[in-house]
């Protein structure tokens, strides 16, 4: 066990002890990429939260990626047809893990108001969703509070573990 001198000295030294989990954990909360998927009208709040009033860099996630390869947090923003869910199936697919998937507005989360033939009645048919924003649509800050209930998600996740498992 470290003794009050062994801590003064890590300290001088600019060392701290964490777990591994809540270090990588941080880091990924942090530093979220999303591809905007917007598809429908909630992708305009979707939009709202790069500006400066919402600013969504305040909370690491400012990089938005248009390419499944560069990102890791998929924002489904509007009303999912047939006709795109291969598509973004196709997409959520070609991410890279760890990934994770908000469903952004009633439409995303349960079809919404379209229980029409042409409308996939929610985004969990097709791929897992990680957090369901409720509204129609939501406003930009309802968006915040989703990424920042992902970012509380990720900092649960046992991801040592995990990615040891994917060196092995
Ligand atoms: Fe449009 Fe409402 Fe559906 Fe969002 S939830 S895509 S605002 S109809």
């Amino acid at each position: 066990m470290a003794t009050s001198d062994h801590l003064e000295t890590f300290q001088e030294q600019g060392i701290v002890f964490s777990k591994l989990d809540a270090v990588i954990n941080w880091v990924r909360a942090n530093s979220i990429w999303p591809q905007p998927m917007g598809l429908a009208c909630c992708a305009i709040e979707l939009m709202g939260v790069g500006g400066s009033r919402f600013d969504i860099g305040r909370f690491g996630a400012e990089v938005m990626r248009f390419s499944p390869r560069q990102s890791d947090c998929m924002i489904v923003a509007g009303t999912v047809t047939y006709k795109q869910a291969g598509a973004v199936k196709r997409i959520y697919d070609q991410m890279a893990n760890p990934k994770w998937v908000i469903a952004m507005g009633a439409c995303a989360c349960s079809g919404g108001m379209f229980r029409t033939y042409s409308t996939l009645q929610g985004l969990d048919k097709i791929i897992p969703v990680d957090v369901y924003l409720a509204g129609c649509p939501p406003r930009p800050e309802a968006l915040l509070d989703a990424l920042i209930k992902l970012q509380e998600k990720i900092k649960t996740e046992h991801s040592a573990k995990n990615l040891f498992k994917a060196v092995q």
